[in-house]
């Protein structure tokens, strides 16, 4: 996957995608992320890439040109790119778009607005998809593209260290993950499931599924609505049901009183 970020503020794409998961993708050469300073394709001498709005108001405007002069530098060297432009007026970035970029053959290339925006002839002159992160505003789209580069990149078979951990996150499905636990067995009072330490991975497969339906039943249920379940999964959300529907899925964590 080759990701192109333009934007005001390359250090911080730099630092953020010199860490842990998304770091170790790049030395692997899974992602090959090139980080373009927009104020490079300014000329001007003050090196300015951005203006106050026409019109008058409050804020600055990024301007159209460092932008389009970024773009074409970009396609003489990638024929094939998309351009994406965080924004909250884009479309919801869900899993699905995170699966589509992972995949996605093309050089994807994030162009970061900041303060106001960016000039919106800069949206009528390239062809760009617009993808928001959520219905809230942030000061640029610095840590949208970072969010967006980093869900697409765990993805690539490979990047994590475990293939199938991916496959069980929350909305792989529409279905939020089970509950994880590691050493110690106890802690504050607090056991690991004893199903968890049996061996049994039959028993353990199905009490995962279980737990994974119990947190979605409590946190998140818009997205049991209207979904057709497997025998298997009605079976386990009858019990959960039965359970009382807010018996915490962890009780059996509780220490016994000695
Ligand atoms: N005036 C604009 C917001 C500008 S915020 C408006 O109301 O639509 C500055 C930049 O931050 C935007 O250009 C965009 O790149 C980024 N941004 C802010 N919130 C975002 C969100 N929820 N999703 C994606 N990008 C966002």
């Amino acid at each position: 996957m080759r990701c192109d970020v333009l934007t005001l503020f390359p250090d911080f794409i730099s630092g953020a995608m010199s860490q842990s998961i998304v770091k170790r993708a790049q030395d692997k050469g899974f992602l090959c992320l090139h980080v373009h300073n927009l104020r490079d394709y300014t000329d001007d001498p003050h090196r300015m890439a951005d203006d106050a709005p026409y019109g008058g108001g409050g804020g600055m405007v990024m301007k159209a040109a460092p932008v389009f002069q970024a773009i074409d530098a970009l396609r003489e060297e990638e024929k094939d790119v998309r351009i994406i432009i965080p924004s909250p007026q884009g479309r919801p970035f869900t899993q699905k778009t995170a699966e589509a970029f992972s995949q996605d053959t093309r050089t994807l290339v994030f162009l970061c607005g900041h303060y106001e925006g960016i000039d919106e002839r800069v949206h009528l002159g390239l062809s760009a998809e617009e993808w928001s992160i959520g219905d809230y505003v942030l000061t640029g789209g610095e840590l949208p593209a970072l969010v967006m580069i980093d869900a697409a990149v765990r993805l690539i078979p490979g990047v994590l260290g475990d293939p199938l951990s991916a496959l069980q996150d929350s909305f792989t499905e529409p279905l939020l993950d089970f509950p994880h636990f590691t050493r110690p067995e106890g802690i504050r009072g607090l056991r690991v499931p004893p199903i968890l330490l049996s061996g049994n991975h039959e028993a353990i497969r199905r009490w995962r599924r279980k737990e994974a339906l119990r947190n979605t039943y409590m946190k998140r249920p818009d997205l049991l609505q209207d979904r057709l379940l497997s025998q298997e999964d009605q079976r386990l959300l009858n019990e959960i049901l039965q359970d009382g529907p807010f018996t915490p899925g962890l009780a059996q964590t509780q220490e016994e009183p000695s």
